[in-house]
């Protein structure tokens, strides 16, 4: 029997050198600036509309700053992990700020958000129990799953009767822990997942609920306090989960619950406990980050202009953008190779943009990913669309 480890480096090597082959191949191209409304790949500057810098706070010079001071202050690195000897009173304060901010009991810090992930759901459900996600969940959701021995059982899209059923038809409540997670706003399609009604089914079904709000925080909610403050059922959500490397302009992830589940899982998750904890510059600068934007939501405001003026423009132009409900924007193309050459097109004119494809969504799904940030101008916008359309109408 062939090794389908083997089989699959094959394909993906054979694809990769034929996209390389036909100068379409868009991955990995070195960005040598910040990134804001514009960014320099190699020498050449473009419109940046392919970042997940909602706030436009990466770059700015307030968080540079707080940065430079962490690295004078501890130096480069913590040396081991935040169990041990990683932990410094920055952590602590990002944690205590993330625990206001949030409305929560408790918070905990990773080192990224894929290991909030990875490190919370097999922390939470094991042999015996069942775990409940979309099938638009973000892969680190799957990755949890995969490294938890409890049963995943996937629902459709969003589909609250799917959920209903599915959460009826495995496992009885009581003795075993039924876990449904979601990403607060689903990271490739932009749409905001329906955490109410998935909040009122868990209720019913005796099922705890995690979303993870990477997309979410500084987007949606109270000052930008994500998907749970969005629907106002902050108590009703069991765990709040999200990364530092959007909207907070560093890297690093946190998950956020009641004190007990945070003391639990602060001894409980591996990726945790066996990795080494967020370096100090990142640290200062996710707090620096959430400073502002815990005391100023300007940038907030800014960023969903942008967003319903480029959505105004998308409909008015006929570009097929499904529900597109947040600053993440779908222009679905529906075929890959079309998606590949007009987002290389639309780089040579001027405009970055992210070729979304098969098997990352279904070839019928293949997708151009736009997203806004709070620094775009609106003729920045208008130039962006009206190539896209252009574009669009002559491949497509
Ligand atoms: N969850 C979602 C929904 C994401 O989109 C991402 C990153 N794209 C992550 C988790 C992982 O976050 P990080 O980049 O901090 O590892």
């Amino acid at each position: 029997m062939k090794n389908n480890k083997v089989s699959e480096r094959g394909g993906i090597l054979n694809q990769v050198k034929k996209l390389k082959a036909s100068g379409l191949y868009p991955y990995f191209n070195a960005v040598s600036s910040t990134q804001g409304a514009t960014a320099v790949f190699g020498d050449k500057e473009v419109l940046m509309f392919g970042s997940n810098n909602y706030l436009g706070l990466s770059g700015d010079p307030r968080i540079q700053e707080a940065a430079k001071k962490a690295i004078d202050k501890y130096g480069t690195s913590c040396t081991g992990s935040r169990f041990l000897n990683g932990t410094i009173d920055l952590h602590l304060e990002l944690e205590n700020e993330l625990k206001e901010f949030l409305n929560k009991e408790g918070v905990i810090i990773f080192p990224t958000g894929f290991q909030v992930n990875s490190g919370v759901i097999p922390a939470v459900a094991d042999k015996n129990d069942f775990i409940f996600i979309d099938e638009l969940d973000h892969a680190s959701i799957i990755d949890g799953c995969r490294m938890s021995f409890a049963r995943r059982v996937k629902f459709r899209h969003s589909d609250m009767a799917d959920l209903d059923q599915k959460l009826a038809n495995n496992g009885v409540s009581g003795d075993i822990t039924k876990l449904i997670v979601t990403d607060g706003i689903f990271s490739m399609d932009g749409d905001i997942a329906q955490l109410d009604k998935i909040t009122k089914l868990a209720k019913q079904h005796d099922a705890m609920v995690m979303v993870d709000c990477a997309h979410s925080i500084g987007v949606i909610g109270k000052n930008g306090s994500g998907t749970a403050s969005h629907f106002n059922i902050t108590d009703e959500v069991d765990l709040i989960g999200g990364t530092f490397s959007k909207s907070l302009a560093s890297v690093g992830g946190f998950i956020a619950g009641s004190a007990d589940m945070i003391e639990y899982l602060s001894h409980a998750s591996r990726s945790y406990i066996f990795s080494a904890s967020l370096p100090p510059s990142s640290t200062a600068s996710a707090l620096a980050a959430l400073r502002i934007i815990r005391n100023d939501n300007s940038l907030q405001l800014k960023l969903w202009e942008n967003t319903n003026y480029a959505i105004q423009l998308m409909n008015e132009a006929g570009l097929d953008i499904g529900n597109a409900e947040s600053p993440i924007i779908p222009i679905y193309i529906r075929n890959s190779f079309t998606t590949f050459k007009i987002a290389k097109l639309l780089l040579d004119n001027g405009v970055y943009v992210n070729p979304v494809v098969a098997p990352g969504v279904k070839e019928t799904d293949a997708l151009l990913r736009f997203s806004l940030t709070a620094l775009h101008t609106k003729e920045q916008i208008e130039y962006a669309i009206e190539n896209i359309a252009k574009l669009v109408n002559k491949y497509c």
